[in-house]
């Protein structure tokens, strides 16, 4: 079922909740590939019903031609999913549905979580994707909510959004789908060619030489053996290697015991930057 206004929407779900179900919310931007597919299927591990938002959100684009340029095709997402799962209820709202006439960013408190990587070199983005979701949370009032792991910064940062908006939904995180190369999915791949494909496997490779290393390698020796991997890939410009942990998203140069460490790259081939990430100690 396709829905294309908020109040639409909002009385649909009203019937369901009634009959008691629960409503599980899966924010995207479209451009549907099976990383979205298994996000989707583990949500319906957790929920009756599950609401897919198809929304290009201008305000978390700090960069008018990515933008532009972001691939949109919205009868070919809902053709998705009605072959995959065809109960989702899609929701396609249009910018006034969500912003009304006010397309802008609010300002949020998201602390250490945007200050590096995402936060820095995409300065606003995090403020335009609270602002979103906070009002697709208000709109579909869902119990649950899914974001990937493929975006884990931005997974952080949501269920620090619900704490400081006071939302009463649950943030669950869903595992990274990848190609049988390691290739995370993403809607971004579908701007390369075949060729741009196999080299974009490089970021796998990296990230899980980062993770080979790890205990046995200084954060510095790591960062420079991903680096020159990078230097030898002329098509890729690397914009950051970053090994956080994972409490506070604060790049680090040491190790500390029982912490949890994750590494992040930011990548251009050609016009189009593509993000991953891995667990390195657990
Ligand atoms: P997007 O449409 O890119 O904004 O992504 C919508 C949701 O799908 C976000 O929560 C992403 O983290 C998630 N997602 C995108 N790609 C993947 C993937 N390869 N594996 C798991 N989740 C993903």
């Amino acid at each position: 079922m396709v829905i294309n206004s908020k109040t639409s929407l909002q009385e649909v779900l009203e019937i369901i909740k009634k009959e008691g179900k629960t409503v599980g919310l899966v924010p995207t931007m479209g451009a549907l590939h099976d990383g979205h597919l298994s996000l989707i299927n583990f949500a319906y591990s957790h929920c009756d019903t599950i609401v897919v938002s198809i929304f290009v959100n201008p305000t978390q684009f700090n960069n008018a031609s990515d933008l532009e340029k972001y691939p949109r095709n919205v009868s070919n997402d809902t053709e998705f999913l009605k072959q995959h799962n065809p109960k989702t209820i899609v929701f396609t709202p249009d910018v006034s549905d969500i912003y009304n006439d006010k397309v802008e960013a609010e300002s949020f408190d998201f602390g250490s979580y945007v200050d590096f990587m995402e936060g820095e070199f995409r300065v606003g983005h995090f403020d335009g994707v609270g602002s979103v979701l906070k009002r697709l949370f208000d709109i579909v009032k869902p119990d649950k909510a899914f974001f990937g792991e493929k975006d884990f910064q931005q997974l952080m940062v949501v269920k620090k959004l619900v704490k400081i908006t006071d939302q009463d939904v649950e943030i669950i995180g869903c595992p990274t789908s990848r190609n049988e190369f390691g290739l995370a999915q993403s809607s971004r791949n579908f701007r390369l060619t075949d060729s741009e494909l196999k080299v974009a496997e490089l970021i796998y490779r990296a990230l899980s030489k980062a993770k080979k290393m790890f205990d046995n390698n200084s954060i510095k020796e790591i960062e420079t053996e991903v680096e020159n991997m990078f230097e030898d890939e002329p098509a890729f410009q690397l914009e950051y290697f970053s090994i956080v942990k994972e409490d506070d998203l604060i790049p680090t140069k040491t190790k500390e015991p029982k912490q949890n460490y994750r590494a992040f790259i930011a990548a251009f081939l050609g016009e189009v930057r593509l993000i991953d990430n891995m667990a390195l100690n657990y």
